[in-house]
């Protein structure tokens, strides 16, 4: 970089702990200030599919993560009350066809991995970002607990409700789209005769569904998440406790299996799920926006983190190549490279399509080319695909 300079990274998230593992990386000096003072193993899984799972194998990570990991056969949709299958996609495809496995994890697994690629010295707990400021020569951020600190730039991975993208851009609160996800990871044993199979099961009430599948290798770990109407939201937590009472009822007119698997659960977290349209611009001056600070989406595609992932991966390229094109230039090419992409993901996903997949992967060569197209969600690899090249860069606003 022609300026080597420090880059703070807020947030020790999946999109903060893979730009710092993929900056280290490529030589660029980070700190990462993350508000939590420990972190905890939240029930929660999630799905790294293959675009994820390719910067994750350039991080090193590729091997942990299968080992503990489940990789499933099958996606299946079937009805809620009867079970009837309504289609079912063959996930070994993926890997053959994308060149990456698409794997489900217990999100604690996938937050130590990225963890183990970030030397502890690095990171600074109990650091929650108020504010910020920017001159020419850095930023100052400033912390709840009345401390500061400098930094030559900075990548906010700092979530949904980022402060640093109010700092920049001013307030504006994200959309709550009116539903919750319950989720829960449990031991697979208090399933008893119930096995899910090899297959991740999504099962479609009228208004509400819930998803169904293993997070572990051994299938010893069951997981769930549902998206369930309630008219006012709590407020987000990553701790707000479910009522399992309501939950069940929720689902009271669901398949057997279905009633089967949330009597055997013994508890849930909620979270409200919560969006915002794509935006305009993901960072101004030194401070760039990363993950679900510049495009918090809904989870039904699984891309949130996903998309995270590649943005690190990204900006670790444009700030690798700074040293040609200097760190303006680095953060315009990062954002003109991932916009597009991430913007159509975050508005795809936001429509709940249960068949966005299943629409482009099987699409017959008769359909219009956008839906005969499969490769663009998971084909896409984030350490290789092309950059933005500088000519081709819009004239920003300032
Ligand atoms: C029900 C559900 C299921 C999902 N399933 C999937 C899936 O299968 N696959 C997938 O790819 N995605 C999934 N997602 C989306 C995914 O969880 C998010 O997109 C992802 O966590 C975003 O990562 P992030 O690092 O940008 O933000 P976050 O994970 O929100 O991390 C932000 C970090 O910043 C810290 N922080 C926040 N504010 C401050 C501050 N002021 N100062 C310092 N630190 C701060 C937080 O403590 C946190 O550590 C799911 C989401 C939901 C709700």
């Amino acid at each position: 970089m022609a300026e080597p300079v420090e880059i703070a990274i807020i947030g020790a998230g999946m999109g903060g702990l893979a730009a710092a593992g993929a900056l280290l990386q490529q030589g660029i000096r980070v700190r990462v200030y993350e508000q939590t003072e420990q972190f905890l193993r939240i029930g929660a899984g999630i799905q790294m599919s293959a675009n994820a799972m390719k910067v994750l194998r350039a991080l090193g990570l590729e091997e942990r993560l299968r080992a503990t990991a489940f990789q499933h056969r099958a996606r299946r949709h079937r009805d809620y009350d009867t079970g009837r299958i309504q289609s079912e996609f063959d996930m070994l495809k993926v890997e053959g066809k994308f060149g990456a496995p698409h794997l489900m994890m217990h999100r604690a697994d996938l937050h130590s991995a990225l963890l183990s690629k970030v030397p502890m010295e690095r990171i600074e707990l109990g650091k929650k970002l108020i504010g910020l400021d920017q001159d020419d020569d850095g930023v100052r951020l400033r912390f709840a607990d009345g401390t500061e600190a400098r930094a030559g730039a900075v990548i906010a991975a700092d979530g949904i409700h980022s402060v640093a993208r109010e700092a920049i851009f001013g307030p504006e609160q994200p959309r709550y789209t009116g539903r919750i996800a319950y989720r829960s990871t449990f031991p697979a044993a208090l399933l008893g005769d119930l096995d899910l199979g090899d297959v991740a099961t999504k099962w479609w009430g009228p208004d509400r569904h819930i998803v169904m599948y293993y997070i572990t290798a051994q299938k010893d770990e069951a997981y769930f998440t549902t998206s369930v109407p309630e008219a006012r939201p709590d407020l987000e937590s990553w701790s707000l406790k479910g009522d399992m009472d309501e939950l069940r009822a929720a689902f009271a007119d669901f398949h057997p299996d279905v009633r089967h698997f949330l009597a055997a659960c013994p508890s849930a977290h909620k979270w409200p799920i919560y969006d915002r349209d794509p935006q305009r611009n993901w960072g101004k001056g030194r401070v760039w926006l990363l993950g679900d600070a510049c495009h918090p989406m809904t989870p039904y595609m699984a891309q949130g983190a996903a998309s995270a992932i590649e943005d690190a991966a990204v900006i670790a390229r444009c700030l690798a190549d700074a040293g040609e094109t200097g760190l303006d230039q680095a953060f315009a090419i990062y954002e003109a490279t991932r916009k597009p992409r991430a913007s159509r993901i975050q508005s795809l996903s936001h429509l709940n399509k249960r068949d966005w997949m299943r629409a482009d992967i099987n699409a017959p060569d008769t359909a219009p080319k956008e839906k005969a197209e499969p490769d663009w969600v998971y084909g896409y690899n984030a350490w290789t695909d092309n950059l933005i090249k500088p000519e081709l860069l819009e004239t920003r606003a300032s």
